[in-house]
């Protein structure tokens, strides 16, 4: 860390002069405490780009489909804005909040399950959505949440991982009780779900109790 000998005090980061008496300093320089200005701005060039592109392609693909008249019955510009829409959505919110990795893992693989469930409502892949690729996708976000659970000491992922859990056995119990076959991948994503909530309640039995408990209110 660099000191001031003129004012006894240490400064972090690489600056070459004293911010109070301008003196230069001696001693070796640290990490900056924070993100340099420009880093910033490249930052936001980025974030500025992406949104723009993300525009234009709405713009461009809503031009085509309807002023053209470029499709072939179905309008696929409304679900490619209505996919870019979303993703718009979660970027931003990820940037305005903390990131945390099994926050964004959870949401994130909802809002596609969702959309994934529409587009293939609307090009006629419904089932294999429904029964193939959201089960797939609500798993590998199951076992995501459950290896940051184990792994992380700030105790985040636990609640998302409990709500992923509950999730697929209130699907799974909803599509039993309507007699419809729930299929093979579903009913290795229940498993998948059960075998995560042993290990979770056996490795982190306390805490998985105290979190039910302050989430419940009681
Ligand atoms: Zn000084």
């Amino acid at each position: 860390m660099r000191k001031c000998l003129n004012c006894n005090i240490k400064i972090g980061g690489h600056a070459d002069s004293c911010p109070l008496c301008q003196n230069s300093l001696t001693g070796d320089a640290t990490a900056d405490n924070w993100p340099s200005p420009s880093r910033l701005r490249a930052q936001a060039f980025l974030y500025k780009l992406q949104l723009f592109l993300v525009l234009a392609t709405i713009a461009v693909g809503i031009s085509l489909d309807y002023l053209l008249g470029l499709n072939n019955g179905t309008h696929y510009s409304l679900v490619i804005a209505l996919w870019l829409i979303v993703f718009e959505f979660d970027l931003s919110a990820n940037i305005k909040r903390l990131l945390v990795i099994s926050r964004t893992v959870s949401i994130s693989t909802l809002h596609i399950c969702l959309l994934l469930l529409l587009t293939g409502w609307y090009f006629g892949f419904m089932d294999i959505a429904a029964y193939m690729i959201i089960p797939i996708l609500l798993g590998a976000a199951l076992l995501t949440n459950l290896v940051f659970a184990m792994t992380d000491t700030t105790e985040n992922a636990l609640v998302y991982l409990l709500g992923n859990i509950f999730l697929v056995i209130v699907i799974y119990a909803v599509l039993m009780a309507k007699r419809i076959d729930t299929g093979l991948v579903w009913t290795i994503c229940l498993m998948v779900s059960f075998v995560s909530l042993i290990g979770i309640i056996i490795f982190k039995g306390r805490k998985v109790s105290n979190e039910i408990r302050k989430r419940m209110n009681f």
